[in-house]
């Protein structure tokens, strides 16, 4: 596969990925793709308006898999993931973070609560000085919140001594959101990742570090980046917002959200297709329940295969 974009010159290396130590859930890791062990990180709970997370398909269709509340909204994960291996502590995407005020707190639902980004990372052995590398699929609040943190009520990066990589063509798109896109954007997530060596651009689609490449979406947002990793034999495909949660597996449950759908319904086709045929580990960011599953082949198109365990 073609390269677009290279690795920095002088990477530099920080060591062993997490403390050494005894406990053993630091082990629970179910996963192995090539040099990395794969852990899911949950950064708490949110919740969307439950209609502009299935777009047109009608309320009593997503209601049996998505109970809402009294006030419309559903349940999702901001599940981040974890690799750790070849000297490197790898972050694919942060949640929602921590520096939402009160308002914004309530409407979203914002519940990190005992399991925020920090919190399950050191259960997992990995302090925010030990992540080398964060790759964010793109800088929507609920996917780059975490990416930065309040220090004396400025933002910083959350992981002072890691590279984030984000897509040059979704940064710029970011700097300049249209009125309809623009409430998904906070600065305080993504420009204070400015300064220093802290910021990789990436371009297009290649390799970002070894055994992790990216596929660009465009439908939901421009130049989203799709995390794959690939040992050759085993593939896991983070989803992001191509596929929220499990429910979307199906052509048309796509995001209100979305700012191109019809690309979307094309994206979802091709990459789904590609899914189901070499057996991809799908990874479902947003899905309350359920982390990661395979896809099947029916003579009613592609749907929900197996669950993959990963605790
Ligand atoms: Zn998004």
């Amino acid at each position: 596969m073609p390269t677009f974009f290279f690795l920095p010159q002088e990477y530099p290396s920080y060591g062993p990925p997490a403390p050494p130590g005894g406990e053993s859930d630091r082990r629970q890791t179910t996963m192995r793709i090539g040099i990395y062990e794969v852990h899911t990180v949950e950064t708490g709970r949110f919740a969307l308006d439950g209609g502009a997370m299935f777009g047109v398909v009608p309320k009593p269709l997503w209601e049996k898999t998505s109970p809402p509340d009294e006030k419309n909204r559903i349940s999702l994960a901001a599940r981040a993931l974890l690799l750790q291996g070849g000297g490197r502590t790898v972050l694919i995407d942060t949640g929602n973070g921590g520096k939402f005020n009160e308002k914004l707190r309530s409407i979203y639902r914002i519940e990190n609560g005992a399991s925020d980004i920090v919190t399950s990372l050191a259960r997992l052995g990995v302090t925010p000085e030990g992540v080398t590398d964060v790759i964010l699929t793109h800088l929507h609040f609920d996917h780059a919140g975490g990416a930065t943190t309040l220090v004396n009520g400025i933002a910083v990066p959350a992981f002072p001594r890691a590279r984030y990589y984000v897509q040059a063509e979704h940064w710029r798109a970011a700097q300049v959101p249209t009125e309809r896109d623009r409430a998904s954007f906070f600065p305080d997530d993504f420009l204070p990742l400015r300064r220093g060596e802290v910021l990789q651009f990436t371009e297009g689609e290649g390799e970002v570090l070894p055994g992790i490449t990216v596929r660009l979406v465009h439908g939901h947002t421009s130049a989203l980046q799709c995390p794959v990793v690939s040992d050759g034999r085993t593939t896991l495909f983070y989803c992001a917002d191509l596929v929220p949660t499990s429910s979307h597996v199906p052509l048309p449950w796509i995001m209100a959200y979305d700012l191109r759908p019809l690309v979307t319904l094309e994206e979802k086709r091709r990459l789904l297709a590609q899914a189901a045929d070499e057996r991809w580990i799908m990874f479902f960011e947003h899905d309350p329940a359920l982390a990661a599953a395979r896809l099947t082949r029916t003579d009613k198109g592609i749907v929900l295969g197996s669950p993959v365990p990963f605790e």
